[in-house]
């Protein structure tokens, strides 16, 4: 198969030097980061960890102003233990460049931290065993935006706030944290025509990073919200 429309883009002229704005991370939160990552890779609070290869907790700096959360990793990202490192990645890391962000200034993470077999959709219960590592991760980044990449994003963070076909493109505050969901860039890779769809969604965070003045860098929080033991759980 010959380049993708999307892989013969031409390469962006604007730079937005968003990760200036915070050029230091708050002290401790990388090791927050780092101690969460640990967790994740020990992690057996749901069946995942019998079928993966390996946790894949995310990859960015604690600096990032930026995160942004798909829905699970994939076979690759299994292999690797890195989130967004195949197709879907590689269509990520073009679009984030088209709007001048480099994909190592962003923090990049997923719903569920293991692979389910097969890709299958997350199931309930697997995204409620996940769900403190990716909370404790919102909570040490503080980011000014979150892009939820896919439904299983938007519904793990936005309970309530519609479908993706309403929402994508959109700025939604709730709280204390502001969202931008958007069509995971997979799906552009089966429907082209989404593809223009999800550059524009991109063009809007840029406008949105543009529109908001750098915040200081928020104190951590004395410690890390603690992720409960399968014990505690009782899942399964
Ligand atoms: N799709 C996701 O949602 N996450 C990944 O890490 C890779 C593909």
């Amino acid at each position: 198969m010959g380049p993708t429309r999307a892989e013969t883009a031409p390469r962006p002229v604007t730079v937005l030097r968003v990760p200036e704005s915070v050029p230091e991370p708050a002290p401790g939160a990388q090791a927050r980061l780092d101690e969460i990552a640990a967790q994740v890779r020990a992690c057996t609070l749901c069946p995942l960890h019998r079928t993966r290869t390996q946790g894949v907790p995310g990859t960015g700096p604690a600096t990032a102003v930026v995160m942004a959360v798909g829905e699970a990793p994939g076979e690759s990202e299994d292999r690797e233990g890195k989130p967004f490192v195949g197709a879907a990645g590689r269509l990520l890391t073009q679009l984030l460049e088209e709007i001048g962000l480099s994909r190592q200034d962003i923090f990049i993470t997923n719903v569920l931290k293991s692979r389910p077999p097969g890709n299958r959709d997350p199931l309930p219960e697997e995204v409620a065993a996940c769900a403190p590592y990716l909370d404790a991760q919102i909570e040490v980044l503080q980011p000014r935006v979150i892009l939820l990449l896919g439904r299983h994003a938007l519904q793990r963070l936005l309970p309530g706030a519609g479908g993706i076909t309403r929402s994508h493109g959109t700025v939604v505050r709730r709280g204390s944290r502001t969202y931008m969901p958007c069509y995971h860039p997979a799906a552009a890779l089966y429907n082209g025509s989404l593809l223009a769809v999800l550059r524009e969604d991109f063009r809007r965070l840029k406008l949105h990073l543009e529109s908001v003045p750098a915040t200081p860098v928020p104190a951590p929080p004395e410690s890390i919200p603690p992720v409960p033991t399968s014990e505690q759980l009782g899942l399964f």
